[in-house]
């Protein structure tokens, strides 16, 4: 029986390790944190699954939470100008729907399961010298450890990471008495754009202790107007930052945040990471290599939402590829080929993330121009996010934007092309 070893218990390292096991393969993870201290430790960030990642989960028995926790069927992304002004909006439902499941209690099940089912579990935390025994252990050693330093091993590729810096602040809190807008129907997730200054995103949130809330993830753009949370220190003291954030900026949208109020004082999160793409494989020596899945190596900002449903995806790829490679070792060819294939799905997810975090191209406001005109559009575009290559290449290119556009609309030029 193969052996793998996987350096790390969330999002992608759990997955791969339960899919893995569910296939015959001997896994052991070894996680910085008990079970116990994952649930009781600070929240992480939301990680809303739209639904294809969410049905990689259902095929291994682990959406535990279908039944009780509120999934979201529509999207509600609201533009407004610096200057206070509300501009338009986009409604769309989804064509499935998904979910935000707090990380902590997911990751305390799925380990509670994954051990269940023979899984070993090491609680120890892995440190770069440790990583040739592993190999020697292992038939493969996955590196999952997210934002953690020891992704830090692997290098930055400079032709896949557009960023030098952090493109925007993140602060993150669980709120209730939010008021979802008037105009959507759906149980939705919403978009508040600022241009210039920054997002505001909610969604449902289904947090660890059974409460059903909602997420609160205020993006700001460094140096902008949003740029005003540095030195808060409780979650009250940020929401009410917050408030008075919307009351000035976002007039037309105070009404639904007037009331919320924070679940705990401690259930927030704030910091700010550099996107960046890394090599996905460390030689130890010549014999000996360890690769690395999710965030270690594609780090994204979660403006778009796609971090989770990345991890998630990549390892299910790697877990096919694990398995069609059969009894070969697994040598850095293997490692550079099956990354390079998940690559070509995830230029498009990168891509997706940096347009959103760059100010506007013409183009991209047409579309968007549209899509609040243009129910199919809209359709479209709110779809994108559970599987970016569909936008591609019209949310990236003038021309085939405008071809799109015109497909859609139906216009003269359209019906010509057609021809
Ligand atoms: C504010 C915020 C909001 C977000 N919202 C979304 C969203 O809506 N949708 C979405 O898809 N994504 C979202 N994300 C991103 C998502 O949370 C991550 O992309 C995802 O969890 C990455 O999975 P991973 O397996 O790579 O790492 P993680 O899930 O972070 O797991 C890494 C694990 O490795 C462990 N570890 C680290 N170092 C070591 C070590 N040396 N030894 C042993 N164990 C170690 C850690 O303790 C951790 O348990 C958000 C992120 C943030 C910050």
């Amino acid at each position: 029986m193969r052996k793998v070893g996987i350096i790390g218990a969330g999002q992608s390292g759990l997955h791969l390790a339960i899919r893995l096991l569910k296939s015959g393969y001997d896994v052991t993870i070894i996680s910085e944190h008990s079970a116990e201290d994952i649930f009781n430790g600070p929240p992480t960030g939301a990680t809303y699954l739209f639904s294809d990642a969410l049905q990689l989960e259902k095929e291994l028995g682990l959406d535990l939470w279908h039944n009780t926790a509120c999934h979201s069927t529509g999207f509600n992304i609201n533009l407004g100008t610096p200057d206070g002004n509300y501009a338009f909006s986009i409604n769309s439902s989804t064509s499935k729907p998904g979910v935000s499941i707090d990380q902590r209690m997911k990751f305390y099940e799925w380990i509670k399961l994954f051990k269940e089912n023979s899984g070993k579990f090491i609680v120890s935390n892995t440190v770069p010298s440790d990583l040739l025994e592993y190999t020697k252990q292992f038939d493969l050693v996955v590196i999952s450890c997210g934002k953690g330093p020891l992704a830090k091993l692997f290098t930055r590729d400079k032709a896949k990471s557009s960023r030098e810096t952090p493109a925007r602040k993140l602060l993150q809190l669980h709120i209730n008495d939010f008021k979802q807008p008037d105009t959507t129907k759906f149980t939705s997730i919403t978009l508040d754009a600022v241009m210039g200054a920054g997002e505001i995103i909610t969604a449902p949130f289904y947090q660890k202790d059974h409460i059903q809330c909602a997420f609160l993830l205020i993006e700001s753009v460094p140096g902008g107007p949003m740029d005003i949370f540095d030195d808060i220190k409780s979650g009250t003291a940020y929401l009410e930052k917050v408030k008075e954030m919307i009351r000035e900026l976002l007039p037309w949208r105070y009404e639904a945040f007037e009331n919320a109020e924070i679940i705990r004082d401690d259930a927030f999160l704030y910091g700010s990471f550099v996107p960046v793409v890394r090599k996905p494989v460390v030689q130890l020596n010549s014999n000996a290599a360890v690769f690395g899945i999710g965030d270690a190596v594609i780090l994204n900002d979660p403006i778009v939402g796609q971090g989770g449903n990345n991890a998630t995806k990549m390892a299910d790829a790697y877990a096919k590829a694990i398995i069609a490679h059969g009894d070969k070792p697994f040598n850095v060819d293997w490692m550079n080929k099956t990354f390079d294939d998940f690559w070509e799905y995830s230029k498009h997810v990168n891509r997706f993330c940096d347009i959103f975090l760059s100010p506007p191209a013409p183009h991209m406001l047409d579309i968007l121009g549209a899509a609040s005109q243009n129910a199919e559009i809209a359709f479209d575009f709110v779809n994108g996010f559970n599987h970016p290559p569909s936008l591609f290449p019209w949310l990236d290119e003038p021309k085939a934007a405008r071809q799109y556009l015109a497909s859609r609309m139906k216009t003269p030029e359209a019906l010509s092309q057609n021809q």
